[in-house]
């Protein structure tokens, strides 16, 4: 693989992956800040993969005789305004990097570059999976915020309430 606009996008989406795992980290603070311990290590898990990503295309550029060029990161987003905020903007976020990850496709593809073609595939198949993975929480979220938790549990509660005739 010579160096040219492929490496530089490579680079450039390693970068993005850092900068991903950053925006969840921050999510998970905002959580961690609402008391919401389950979110939180959702969302650190989640900045967990993120570098993990970012490691792949750094041991990938290493493999094929290239430096991996580390960037500093935008400031990520630190405050929402709810669970179902945060979530909506997880979902653009990783339909933005679905898109970054088709145009290095297509780089691959003009270039015939067979290695990073195949090596593409499995992000593409990883954003199919995170897409769905935040489309359905999204989809759940809107759901408890019309029939709220409370109203779940006051339904639970009446369910099991019977006719007590009163005591002679
Ligand atoms: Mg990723």
């Amino acid at each position: 693989m010579k160096d040219g606009l492929l490496v530089n996008a490579l680079n450039e989406q390693m970068n993005f992956e850092f900068y991903s795992a950053h925006v969840y980290l921050a999510m998970a603070a905002y959580c961690s800040g609402e008391s919401l311990d389950g979110f939180a290590n959702f969302f650190l898990v989640q900045a967990e993969e993120e570098r993990f990503h970012a490691m792949k295309i750094y041991k990938f550029l290493n493999d094929r005789d290239h430096r991996a060029t580390l960037a500093a990161l935008p400031q990520p987003k630190n405050e929402y305004t709810s669970m179902l905020d945060a979530f909506e903007h997880a979902f653009a976020h990783e339909q933005q990097n679905t898109k970054k990850f088709y145009h290095l496709a297509d780089l691959a593809l003009d270039e015939r570059e067979h290695a990073t073609i195949y090596f593409l595939k499995w992000f593409i198949d990883e954003q199919v999976e995170e897409e769905a993975l935040f489309s359905n929480i999204i989809a759940k979220l809107k759901r408890i915020e019309t029939d709220s938790n409370a109203f779940y549990m006051l339904d639970a509660e009446f369910a099991g309430r019977s006719f007590t005739p009163p005591a002679e």
